[in-house]
C-alpha cells in the first residue's frame, strides 16, 4: 500500500477496509444466487472456497451483470491502492477526493469529471 498526494495512508486504510467489506458483501450475493442456481439444476458444486477470479472466470456468465462490473471495480480499486494511484481522477488527474471515495470507494472520476460524463451520457446515449 502506497500513499499519494491525494490520500494519506490513514485514508488508504480506511478506504481498503471498506472496499474489502463491500467486496465480501457483493461476493455473498453471488455465492447465493449461484447456489441457488446449482441446486436448481442439481449439479451442487461447492463454491465457497472458490477464489474471486476462479468465480468470476467459472460463473461469468451467470452472474448478474451489475454484480460481475462492481466486484471488477472493486477488485480494481484494490489494486489501485497497492499502486498508489486510487484517488486520483482518471479523467483529469485531480485528486476525488476523501468524503467522496467514503461514500463511493469504488470512484475512478472526481466529481466534476462525473458530472460531465453524466451529462454526456444523458445527451449522446449510455457509457460502454
Ligand atoms: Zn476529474
Amino acid at each position: 500500500m502506497k500513499g499519494n498526494r491525494c490520500l494519506t495512508l490513514e485514508q488508504l486504510k480506511e478506504l481498503k477496509e471498506i472496499l474489502e467489506q463491500k467486496k465480501r458483501e457483493v461476493l455473498e450475493d453471488i455465492k447465493r444466487g449461484l447456489e441457488e442456481q446449482l441446486n436448481a439444476e442439481r449439479e451442487v458444486g461447492d463454491i465457497v472456497d472458490m477464489s474471486t477470479d476462479e468465480i468470476l472466470r467459472t460463473f461469468e456468465m451467470r452472474i448478474r451483470d451489475r454484480e460481475a462490473k462492481y466486484l471488477k471495480k472493486v477488485e480494481k480499486a484494490l489494486q489501485k491502492i497497492e499502486e498508489g494511484t486510487y484517488g486520483i481522477c482518471e479523467n483529469c488527474g485531480e485528486c476525488i477526493g476523501y468524503e467522496r471515495l467514503k461514500l463511493r470507494p469504488v470512484a475512478e472520476l472526481c466529481i466534476k469529471c462525473k458530472l460531465e460524463q453524466e451529462n454526456y451520457e444523458r445527451k449522446f446515449g449510455e457509457e460502454e
